[in-house]
């Protein structure tokens, strides 16, 4: 199964890659951005110093510093504004450059945060859809990679909405 759905802080994981969820400026901020800058230590922001920011739905990669990933994939989510912003078309992005970045580069395991969710104020469920569906039409369109992709649920309402899910994936 390509895709699994995992409860825990993505920051323990040590997968080839973990996906940041971060801001325009990529120079650390709250939530999980801030939790993987304090863990990856200095090296990681001054890396990031040197990108020029990102742009809502692309992504950009730096190494993972004290992390016990190789790779961290920044990447800029939309800010909800109601949904008639081309919020979900700007997430469905986030998580396609992020997976061709993680194949350019050659890994095989790579987690994502639920993106958007949290200060950005994406509602959840609708966020956990499209992760879901986006990742996996990425993984049918390049059925010839060998990529196990992880999405990381944290706060409890995500825990909640990700149980939906497991039956699906376990008889996708
Ligand atoms: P955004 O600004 O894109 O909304 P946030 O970091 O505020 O990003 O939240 C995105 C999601 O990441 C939320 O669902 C939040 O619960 C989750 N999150 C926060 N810390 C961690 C962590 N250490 N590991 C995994 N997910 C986390």
């Amino acid at each position: 199964m390509p895709l699994k759905i995992i409860r825990g802080d993505i920051t323990k994981l040590s997968c080839d890659a973990i996906v940041n969820a971060a801001n325009p400026t990529l120079l650390g901020g709250g939530g999980v951005d801030g939790a993987i800058h304090a863990a990856a230590g200095s090296g990681l922001l001054e890396e990031c110093k040197t990108l020029g920011g990102c742009k809502t739905g692309q992504a950009k990669l730096t190494g993972g510093y004290k992390l016990p990933c190789k790779y961290v994939i920044h990447t800029v989510g939309p800010i909800w504004r109601g949904g008639e912003c081309g919020e979900k078309e700007l997430l469905e992005l986030c998580y396609r450059e992020s997976l061709s970045l993680a194949l350019e580069h050659g890994c095989k395991s790579v987690a994502f945060p639920l993106i958007s969710s949290g200060v950005y104020g994406y509602p959840k469920a609708e966020a956990f859809e499209v992760a879901v569906s986006t990742i996996n039409g990425f993984l049918k369109n390049n059925s010839k990679e060998d990529i196990l992709v992880y999405l990381v649920v944290f706060d409890e309402e995500a825990f909640r909405i990700s149980r939906k899910y497991v039956n699906y994936l376990e008889n996708d």
